[in-house]
């Protein structure tokens, strides 16, 4: 039997203002429970399979969790783990066949990169120093002010669309662990999509709903958390994308039970087995634009 593993840091549950929505994905109101976590819930279309947190909060009320005191905590969060997640994410980025991609676009001049949800801005850094042209998006104010001041990079706090960034400005946006927390993903992947030039890649990772931890753990899923308000499978995230006209080129999944759940060597197998066959905890979908 697999221990029931750590959840993911969240804020903490409270009273916001919330309202019943629609499927964001096809529009549908037919909505069964799903999960129920302690607080809060979330519903599955039946017409396509979304999974989305309903009711609802606000998001003016959501918007304020990545600010002041809820920031100052996100931002120590980021700090203690930025190797790891730093490291995850070049090895994500590694599997998408990034090195191949980056190699092309820094031969011809100077490409520009979108991190959305950059925290520390410990990426762009790197990306900065390879000769990317790099800008970054983090609402949460605290990280924002860290990655501008400690690093000297170019991070709005305002969220994406609000940046108005000139139509075809990057050639690449990155979106890791972001989407998720977001009220209305379909008008981020809109917004990403008129930014990038023709031709341009999205890579965005998230939780996958349809991995082998989510189906076993169910409401004890670590990624079942209040800041999450969206959880994607392939299918409902590729579908997602494709309705704001970009092709799927590539999908990775990986992680197939989470450190500490499991023996280090049954962890191996299933970590091996949940990248080859797709049934991996985490997932990145690479999206290009039309
Ligand atoms: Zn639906």
């Amino acid at each position: 039997m697999l221990k029931g593993p750590i959840k993911t840091w969240s804020t903490p549950v409270t009273g916001e203002q919330s309202r019943v929505i629609p499927c964001i994905l096809c529009g549908g109101g037919r909505l069964k429970p799903s999960l129920v976590c302690a607080g809060f819930s979330y519903v599955r279309c039946t017409g396509c399979g979304l999974v989305q947190m309903n009711p609802q909060p606000l998001a003016a009320e959501v918007a304020r969790r990545y600010q002041e005191n809820h920031g100052t905590d996100y931002l120590s969060y980021e700090l203690a783990n930025e190797k790891t997640f730093l490291h995850l994410q070049e090895l994500a980025l590694a599997d998408a066949g990034f090195a191949a991609l980056e190699k092309d676009l820094l031969a011809k001049a100077h490409p520009a990169i979108l991190d959305v949800g950059c925290a520390t801005g410990a990426l762009l850094e790197i990306l900065r120093e390879r000769g990317w042209e790099t800008t970054g998006v983090e609402i949460c104010t605290p990280a924002q002010a860290y990655a501008q001041e400690v690093r000297n990079l170019d991070v709005r706090a305002l969220p994406l669309e609000e940046n108005h960034f000139p139509a075809h400005t990057f050639d690449v946006v990155l979106a890791s662990h972001l989407i998720e927390h977001l009220n209305d993903p379909r008008a981020f992947i809109q917004e990403v999509h008129r930014i990038l030039r023709p031709g341009g890649y999205f890579l965005v990772t998230t939780p996958n709903i349809g991995g082998f931890q989510a189906r076993f753990f169910k409401n004890r899923w670590r990624s079942a958390i209040f800041d999450h308000l969206f959880l994607f499978s392939i299918k409902t995230l590729s579908q997602l994308l494709r309705c704001s006209d970009f092709e799927v080129v590539q999908v990775c999944t990986w992680g197939g039970l989470a450190a500490g759940t499991a023996p280090g060597a049954l962890k191996r197998v299933f970590d091996r087995g949940a990248k080859r066959f797709g049934f991996g905890d985490v997932m990145l979908i690479k999206g290009r634009r039309r």
